[in-house]
């Protein structure tokens, strides 16, 4: 028998209409420039969204069309984030720090036809529009259009004039809700990007994730301040979901340096934030040497990496700032899991749940399997690599059988780790980065939290390196925090008390900068180059 309900598509158009109608006099975005903001409310986005997709159109986007977009966290492309998908064109989200040839790569992948550009990502992005062999049109936001050279086959359009005079109002298409709505690369550090591609309804059901009270717990009234850019995994899901409750956005445009986001942060009074933990630990320093009053935020969202458990307690014993750690990749839109202690649990009983990654939500299941290929128990002993699916989970690649990352519907996460009896995930590794000393696995992530408890330590990475009695042994790379000191004896002395005797690291070296990827995370990889092409001076200790 079949319901009696409706069935009306979930759509990016319902969020829109939502944000713009409802809140659209009383949220607003807020784009910082510098030393100010500029501000639109929704309803005006709202306006500008429909003369964008009225531009568009003149472009000859009239159907799943792929417009790039080349910008940072902003007002136009909030714009676009709502114009694009829901006038039945694919919005992709170009990672403005991929290598060139990788930026080449997946905008001739997906097929890109028109390119929004930042005017003050020109520089950038004209060396790589000749090589993008399907784009059509690049239309310059701010600045000067004609500073962009147009190659052959190209029109160059300024944003401003494009949308000038065009409808304020656009009648947006019923489509259907499994259509493509969005896409965006992986940064795929070993081979090329692939491409995720989410739909109507996967955006849908993941923007109320963001907004549930067990999820995000984003909810009208909110400033959230997005970090994370919009170019990596549609910045968690904030966007959208800040138009789905009317929460308000506090956009940092290229201003992603601690000073900034502290100035920000003081002036727009945020009451949420996302952002990976390397952004975090900017501004924690930051603070460290000149308190601001950041004590509008309720909650700051941590994840994209293992957010450092003395982070967390900095947060919250200096600035009383609860964190909240959560775990998700592109593929799985990105939320997967959050950590929130189950009810009831109070104080320092708090801590085991909230620096683990997190419970998965009703839409996320998840399987752990072991090399084997078996199922592996939730009994928060068994560690094997997390296995997820779920409405809101890729099941396959654009225009990529990888048949490796993905089977029987479910995506292997390559994240190892295991499950507790109550659903919540600890992580102890990636697959690619696990450490196997003596048959014995080594937490790397475990031992870059322990390193970085140390009051000297700004950051820790922790690698495996070859070792002819173990066959592997962790080395660890350490930046020291300004004008501190620390050897690595002391370090090592330092961990006793809290890491097994066996797993104490021998090989220590001293960085000035901890290698990142173009999001910001500890890139392993550069590490392991650095240290099998001699660059690194290792201290082994005997
Ligand atoms: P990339 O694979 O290029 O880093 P993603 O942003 O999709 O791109 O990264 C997803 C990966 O980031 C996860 O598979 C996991 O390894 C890591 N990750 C994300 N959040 C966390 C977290 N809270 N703790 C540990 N690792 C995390």
């Amino acid at each position: 028998m079949l319901s009696t309900m409706n069935d009306g598509p979930l759509s990016i158009a319902r969020i829109m209409r939502q944000g713009t109608g409802p809140h659209g006099a009383t949220a607003e975005v807020v784009t910082w420039t510098g030393a100010e903001s500029r501000r639109s409310g929704y309803a005006e986005i709202g306006r500008e969204a429909a003369r964008l997709a009225h531009a568009l159109r003149g472009l000859g986007v009239t159907g799943d069309q792929r417009v790039g977009t080349f910008m940072w966290n902003n007002a136009e492309h909030l714009t676009a984030y709502l114009a694009v998908p829901s006038m039945g064109a694919v919005l992709h989200t170009l990672n403005i720090r991929l290598f060139p040839e990788q930026l080449v790569y997946v905008a001739n992948h997906a097929e890109d036809h028109v390119v929004l550009v930042d005017h003050t990502l020109l520089p950038l992005f004209a060396k790589l529009l000749p090589e993008m062999k399907t784009v059509r049109h690049a239309v310059v936001v701010g600045g000067d259009a004609s500073a962009l050279e147009a190659p052959a086959g190209v029109e160059v359009h300024g944003y401003a004039d494009l949308l000038a005079g065009q409808p304020e109002e656009f009648d947006w298409p019923e489509l259907d809700e499994r259509s493509a709505a969005a896409m965006c690369y992986t940064s795929g550090t070993t081979a090329n990007p692939k491409g995720v591609v989410y739909s109507h309804r996967s955006i849908y059901l993941h923007s109320m994730q963001v907004c549930m009270t067990d999820g995000m717990a984003l909810e009208q009234g909110d400033r959230g301040l997005a970090v994370v850019p919009m170019f990596h995994a549609m910045s968690w899901g904030l966007p959208y979901g800040a138009f789905m409750v009317g929460a308000s956005l506090i956009m940092p445009d290229r201003f992603l340096q601690p000073e900034p986001l502290v100035a920000m942060m003081t002036a727009e009074r945020p009451t949420m934030a996302a952002a990976v933990p390397t952004i975090w630990q900017g501004v924690l320093a930051e603070l460290a040497k000149e308190p601001h009053d950041i004590s509008s935020l309720r909650e700051v969202v941590i994840g994209g990496s293992a957010c450092p458990p003395t982070m967390m307690r900095t947060f919250q014993e200096d600035y009383g700032i609860t964190v909240v750690h959560a775990w998700g990749m592109t593929e799985t839109s990105p939320l997967g899991s959050l950590a929130r202690p189950p009810a009831g649990v109070t104080g320092e009983d708090e801590w085991p749940y909230r620096v683990s990654q997190g419970r998965l939500p009703a839409s996320v299941e998840a399987r752990l399997v072991d090399d084997d290929g078996r199922i592996l128990q939730w009994d928060g002993l068994s560690i094997g690599e997390l296995e997820v699916r779920g409405p809101w989970v890729a099941e396959a690649y654009y225009g990529d059988d990888d048949p490796e990352k993905f089977h029987d519907g479910w995506l292997r996460t390559g994240d190892v780790g295991y499950l507790t009896p109550e659903g919540f995930l600890h992580l102890t590794d990636r697959a690619k980065d696990v450490i196997k000393s003596g048959g014995e696995w080594i937490s790397s992530v475990e031992l870059e939290n322990q390193v970085m408890a140390h009051p000297a330590v700004a950051e820790a990475m922790v690698i495996g390196v070859p070792d002819e009695k173990w066959s592997e042994r962790p080395l660890v790379a350490v930046v020291l925090r300004e004008g501190e000191t620390a050897d690595a004896a002391g370090l090592r002395e330092f961990l006793s008390g809290s890491v097994a005797r066996w797993q104490l690291p021998e090989y220590w070296t001293f960085i000035t900068e901890a290698p990142k990827t173009s999001v910001g995370k500890f890139d392993k990889k550069r590490l392991r180059k650095q240290h099998s092409e001699g660059d690194l001076d290792v201290i082994h200790l005997t």
